[in-house]
């Protein structure tokens, strides 16, 4: 096996850095420049970055982005999915002018029948039957955490250690290091101690679920078919399967978040691998880059919370949003999901993902390096181990900082752009068979003179 040295490693780094430095002046300027933003980026995780400053935003269409020094790059971030539709499709852009334009009112307060058909195609895809919408899948998250609480009685959430699913207080929990479930490091201002909230188990570890579950005190188990945020880690044989049986058997509610396995085909890994939640979570990219999300409840479910009088489901319950379900979010999402992200597309994009997963595969077997690749549908991701991680926390700690940043930096001096957290690639249905090529060109690039070839 090819080991890395971690001195060239550097000393490569520094190499890339300064090159990223030259190539975009611009966006340098622009970012010393930004005095009056808290970390001077319109949001903080803006800082996530390879290089010294964030490239700044020119233009973007399809599967390409411009920088503001007018550097054109192959995009395979996409937003971390909320461009997975391709940056402003035409679709979309004309739904969009329609709504906002021509017939106006994002913020009326009033439905639209785009609502009703959104709620058709997504119980299509996903199977759950009673939809509600928000702008975030963090605020979906939240309100559908607190329908379940109101409806089971129970008090606590299960997670999946270094699962992630927006900035919602009680997911922030991890597995310690002596088994039992503790604060996620780095959690800002917790309202309480995450374990009166939340309890967590591993991944594919069905016996710390069926522990977890034991003491009855849990409402619903909230979790991702396969972790896509601590770089993917996908379910083994029979887990998922496990998992539902568990929650049955303790009468636990299952959420299963969509937002980024929606890459698994058009109904998400919940259609694709026969999954039976009781809600669905799915946000990002089915607004088409406009802000939505939804969450979708069982008949059933939804029925019993509106038969619950002492729920205030229409003021100031704490299920709310005053722009969520607006007309602008609807028609955008009605435009990607009829004409942009439909089950042919899926076909197209998983084509490419696996073309893509299958070159890098053969560049790291070429050099004999202990690397994988992992995809789900849509989506593939490198790591610098030799076995694709079985929990998050295994995942966690296969974490290759320095080495993440080498490749990002020197890919995005080339041209190509990947997700700022992780080496993770997404296909839109524009994404082309050249950009792919593009991709795997540079990285071979990278990894011989990583080591030395
Ligand atoms: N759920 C999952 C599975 C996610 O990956 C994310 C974001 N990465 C979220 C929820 C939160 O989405 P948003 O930041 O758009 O609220």
């Amino acid at each position: 096996m090819t080991a890395i040295d971690r001195t060239r490693l550097h000393d490569l780094l520094d190499r890339e850095r300064a090159e990223y430095a030259r190539l975009h002046p611009r966006s340098a300027t622009a970012f010393g420049a930004a005095e009056h933003l808290f970390g001077r980026v319109p949001m903080t995780w803006m800082l996530k970055l390879a290089g010294a400053f964030p490239l700044y935003l020119q233009s973007a269409r399809g599967s390409t982005v411009t920088d503001l020094d007018g550097v054109t790059y192959a995009d395979f971030a996409l937003g971390d999915t909320g461009a997975m539709a391709g940056h402003s499709p035409t679709p979309v852009v004309d739904a969009v002018a329609r709504r906002f334009g021509e017939l106006g009112g994002a913020s009326a307060m009033m439905p639209t029948e785009d609502g009703e058909w959104v709620g058709a195609e997504l119980t299509r895809r996903f199977g759950a039957t009673r939809w509600s919408f928000a702008l975030s899948a963090t605020d979906a998250n939240r309100w559908a955490i607190r329908l379940v609480r109101a409806l089971t009685g129970r008090n606590k959430i299960l997670f999946h250690s270094y699962c992630y699913h927006g900035s919602v207080d009680e997911s922030l929990i991890v597995v310690g290091p002596d088994g039992r479930g503790t604060a996620r490091e780095g959690n800002v201002g917790a309202p309480v101690d995450v374990t009166q909230t939340s309890r967590v188990a591993e991944f594919n570890d069905l016996a710390a679920l069926e522990r977890e579950l034991a003491d009855g005190d849990v409402a619903a188990v909230l979790m991702e078919p396969a972790l896509t945020n601590i770089g993917i880690v996908l379910p083994e044989d029979g887990y998922l399967a496990g998992v539902r049986e568990l929650t049955r058997r303790t009468d636990t509610l299952l959420i299963i978040d969509e937002t980024h396995t929606f890459s698994a085909g058009p109904g998400g890994c919940t259609q694709a691998w026969s999954l039976e939640p009781d809600v669905v979570v799915i946000g990002k990219a089915i607004g088409g880059g406009i802000p939505a999300a939804a969450y979708g409840l069982s008949a059933e479910l939804a029925a019993r919370a509106l038969g619950r009088t002492d729920l205030d489901l229409v003021d100031m319950g704490g299920v709310g949003g005053t722009l969520a379900g607006n007309a602008l979010s609807l028609a955008a999402t009605r435009a990607t999901l009829e004409h942009v992200l439909t089950d042919e597309a899926f076909v197209g994009m998983i084509e490419l993902s696996t073309t893509y997963a299958e070159g890098v595969r053969a560049l790291f077997d070429k050099h004999d390096l202990p690397w994988t690749v992992t995809q789900l549908g849509a989506r593939a991701e490198y790591r610098f181990v030799p076995a694709p991680a079985r929990t998050g926390t295994e995942a966690h700690d296969a974490t290759d900082l320095e080495l993440d940043d080498y490749l990002h930096v020197y890919l995005a001096n080339r041209g190509v752009l990947l997700t700022p957290f992780h080496d993770m690639a997404l296909m839109s249905p524009v994404t082309t068979g050249e950009q792919v090529t593009l991709h795997l060109d540079v990285l071979a690039a990278a990894v011989a003179e990583l080591v030395g070839a």
